[in-house]
């Protein structure tokens, strides 16, 4: 069974040094759970003695407040969720405990928050690190979990961590997705029976360039253009970004000379999905 434990003060209690000895996880969620998240948890359990799964939506991280004030939440299905996985804690503080005032420090994650998503989401990676060092401080795991769908928070948070010197392993986890390619999100629950069918659009953009890059494609323009035919001319469609990137720094690359990262953001009707494919030359 699950624990719930919704003050920051009581977790500081419920894991004292002496259980810190057994190799302690968290994964860091705005729950709506789904299994993509599983598989989050899944991989911790594996790992660590004790598994925390934390669920805060966190208002630093919202630029538009009806995305906040829209973003699906159900404490007691997550948190038999979690107790189904075999979760021992879920840590679930208020937004008051969290943030008691508005913080006066913050993390600035400088040109890695500029790029991608963060071209459109100004400020957006600066509150997910903000909460995240604090979630790290809050229940100092060994190891913390994060999923590849967010490349761009996942490689910010590796920085982050490396920057700091904060003592945590991050493990990143590949990407679940249903069985036509769209990638599992809370925000997939938003979507209208229309839209659901066209959501899968941007994996299949991202999987067009995979193909392309595998099959010796270089130039990104070409390939850009070439993926988002994949893209429905629809109304209800808009393709925000698709870029090919660096794996390592997330910078996009002018020719394609190794491995890259298609990454994108698609809106369709009013919700917006994210999603991304790691792309090779395929070795003769
Ligand atoms: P969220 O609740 O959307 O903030 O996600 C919490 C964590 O789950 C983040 O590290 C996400 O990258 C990860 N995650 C979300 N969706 C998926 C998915 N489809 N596959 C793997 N990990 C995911």
């Amino acid at each position: 069974m699950t624990e719930l434990v919704d003050a920051i003060s009581r977790i500081r209690q419920r894991l004292p040094a002496r259980e810190r000895a057994t190799r302690l996880g968290l994964v860091p969620t705005m729950g709506a759970l789904h299994a993509g998240h599983a598989s989050l948890i899944n991989r911790a359990r594996q790992e660590c003695g004790i598994v925390v799964v934390s669920i805060f939506v966190n208002p630093l991280q919202f630029d538009s407040r009806a995305d906040l004030e829209g973003y699906p939440h159900d404490l007691e299905v997550d948190l038999q969720f979690c107790s189904r996985m075999g979760a021992d804690i879920v840590f679930a503080p208020t937004a008051e405990d969290m943030y008691p005032e508005p913080p006066a420090c913050t993390v600035d994650v400088g040109r890695l928050g500029e790029g991608l998503c963060g071209r459109f989401r100004p400020g957006h990676f600066q509150g997910v690190a903000t909460v995240v060092m604090k979630l790290l401080q809050i229940v100092q795991p060994g190891l913390a979990y994060f999923g590849e769908k967010d490349a761009q928070q996942l490689a910010i948070i590796r920085r982050l961590v490396a920057d700091f010197n904060v003592p945590v392993g991050i493990v990143g986890v590949p990407t679940i997705r249903d069985g036509d390619g769209l990638a599992l999100s809370s925000r997939n629950r938003r979507l209208s029976e229309g839209d659901r069918v066209l959501a899968p659009a941007l994996y299949q953009a991202l999987d067009t360039v995979r193909r392309d890059v595998a099959a010796g494609a270089t130039d990104p323009a070409a390939i850009r253009a070439r993926a988002l035919e994949e893209v429905p001319q629809d109304a209800s469609v808009k393709i925000e970004y698709l870029e090919l990137v660096s794996p390592s720094d997330l910078r996009p690359v002018e020719r394609v000379a190794g491995p890259v990262l298609a990454a994108g953001a698609l809106w369709v009707g009013g919700v917006r999905l994210i999603d991304n494919v790691y792309c090779e030359q395929e070795r003769i």
